[in-house]
C-alpha cells in the first residue's frame, strides 16, 4: 500500500506559507467590516453601504457607488474590494447556457468556475483550492497537485462575479438570479475547511452581509475527509453534502479515491449518515461511471445494499474525458443496468447531465491551463 502524503496536503501546515491575497470584505463578517472601516477613519455605516453594492447590487466599480462621498469612494472601495480574480478567458457552450471562467489570482495561480443556466435555476460551480492534493487518478485537477488554498473572499468572489454575469442576462432562458452554488470545481473543499465554511456563511447571509442564498441550495462535495464531515455536521448549517464515492468496495476505492486508504468506505458512509441525521439533508452519492472499472452489476448490487434505506440519492456521472486518461465512460446499456439495479434496491438514482464537456468545464475536467488563447471557442477575455 502506498504511503499517504496526500492527507497532510494543507499547504499552510507545511511551514511554507503560500502568499495569500489581500483582505477583502468577503473575508469578514459585517462587524469585521465595520471595524476595518472605522480604522480607516470612516463612519461604520460605510461598511454596510459598500457591502450592499458588492453583495446586493453586484457592483464593484467605485464610480457606481454614488452614495459614497466622491473623495473617499476610491479609497474605501480599494481597501474593501481589492481585485482578487482577474478574468483570463471565458468559454461558452450549450448556446451560452454553460460558461467556464478562468481566473488569475494575485500570485499568478489559475482557477476556474462554471456558470450553468437551467430554465428554473442558475448554478455556479466554484473552486476552493488552486489545484488539488487528493490525487484521484481520473480527475484532471488531481493530476497537477495542490498549489494553495483559496481565501474565503477568493471563493465567494467567484460566485458574486458570476451572479453579476447572470444578472446581466447573459444566460438566455434562465432566471437572472443566481440560486445554487456547488463546491465541485477545483480542489477539496473540506481540506480548506475554515475558509470554505466562512465562504458558505457569506453566501447564505442576507444582503448586505452576504449573497442571501438558501442553505439548501449549496452543495459541498468531498472525497470523504471523515473528521471534516463530522465537523461540518456540527456547524449550524444545513448545506447538502455530496460524497464522491465512485466505488462501493475498499479495494477499488483505495485506487480511485486514494484518501480511502485513510478512511474506508464504511467509515465515510457512517459519517455521511450521521450528517444526514443531524441536518435532515439527503446525502448525494457521486459515482463516476468508468467502463470496466467500477460499473459491474455486482458493484451496483453492493452499492444498493450499502445505501438501501438511507437518506441518500445517487448521482451517476458519465466519466468525462481528461488528458492522458486510460479510462472511458461506461457504455449507455451498462449505465442503464447500473441504474436499474440501484433502483430495484430502493435507492433513488439519477444520471447527471454533464454540462460543459466541450469546454473542459465538466466534472473532473478543470485543470486551469492558460495555453489555449487562440481557442476559437473563447467568448470574451
Ligand atoms: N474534491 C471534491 C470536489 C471536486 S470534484 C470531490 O472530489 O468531491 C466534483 C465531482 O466530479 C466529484 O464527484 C469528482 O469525483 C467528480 N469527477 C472528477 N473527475 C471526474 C471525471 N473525469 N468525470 C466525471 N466526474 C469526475
Amino acid at each position: 500500500m502506498t504511503s499517504l502524503p496526500l492527507i497532510s496536503v494543507d499547504p499552510d501546515a507545511r511551514g511554507r506559507r503560500p502568499a495569500m491575497p489581500p483582505c477583502h470584505l468577503a473575508d469578514l463578517d459585517l462587524p469585521g467590516r465595520q471595524a476595518l472601516v472605522t480604522e480607516l477613519g470612516e463612519p461604520a455605516f460605510r461598511a454596510k453601504q459598500v457591502s450592499n453594492h458588492y453583495f446586493g447590487r453586484l457592483v464593484r466599480d467605485p464610480a457606481q457607488m454614488t452614495d459614497l462621498p466622491a473623495a473617499t469612494r476610491e479609497r474605501l472601495a480599494g481597501t474593501l474590494l481589492p481585485t482578487l480574480l482577474t478574468p483570463v478567458r471565458e468559454l461558452a457552450c450549450d448556446d451560452g447556457a454553460t460558461r467556464k471562467a478562468l481566473w488569475r489570482l494575485h500570485d499568478g495561480s489559475l482557477v476556474e468556475s462554471v456558470l450553468m443556466g437551467y430554465p428554473d435555476r442558475v448554478t455556479v460551480c466554484i473552486s476552493s483550492q488552486a489545484g488539488c492534493g487528493m490525487a484521484c487518478p481520473f480527475c484532471a485537477t488531481g493530476q497537477a497537485g495542490l498549489t494553495r488554498n483559496l481565501s474565503t473572499a477568493e471563493i465567494v468572489d467567484q460566485a458574486v462575479y458570476l451572479a453579476g454575469v447572470a444578472a446581466s442576462g447573459a444566460v438566455a432562458g434562465s432566471p437572472p438570479r443566481l440560486s445554487h452554488v456547488v463546491f465541485m470545481g477545483m480542489g477539496e473543499p473540506l481540506a480548506n475547511y475554515s475558509r470554505v465554511v466562512a465562504a458558505i456563511r457569506r453566501l447564505v447571509a442576507p444582503a448586505p452581509e452576504g449573497l442571501g442564498l438558501s442553505q439548501r441550495h449549496i452543495t459541498v462535495s468531498t472525497v470523504g475527509l471523515v473528521p471534516a464531515i463530522r465537523r461540518l455536521a456540527s456547524e449550524d448549517l444545513s448545506v447538502t453534502l455530496a460524497l464522491s464515492l465512485h466505488a462501493p468496495d475498499d479495494e477499488l476505492r483505495d485506487e480511485l479515491v486514494p484518501v480511502n486508504q485513510r478512511w474506508k468506505v464504511s467509515e465515510v458512509l457512517d459519517a455521511a449518515w450521521d450528517y444526514a441525521d443531524t441536518t435532515g439533508r439527503r446525502v448525494s452519492i457521486e459515482y463516476a461511471m468508468i467502463k470496466d472499472v467500477n460499473d459491474q452489476p455486482w458493484r451496483a448490487d453492493l452499492l444498493g445494499r450499502l445505501l438501501a434505506g438511507k437518506l441518500a440519492h445517487v448521482n451517476l456521472i458519465p466519466l468525462n474525458p481528461t488528458p492522458g486518461s486510460r479510462w472511458d465512460a461506461s457504455p449507455k446499456p451498462v449505465e442503464r443496468e447500473f441504474v436499474r439495479r440501484l433502483r430495484d434496491a430502493g435507492v433513488s438514482t439519477t444520471v447527471r447531465d454533464t454540462r460543459g464537456r466541450e469546454i473542459d468545464g465538466a466534472c473532473g475536467q478543470l485543470a486551469a491551463a492558460e495555453d489555449r488563447d487562440s481557442d476559437p471557442r473563447a467568448a470574451t477575455a
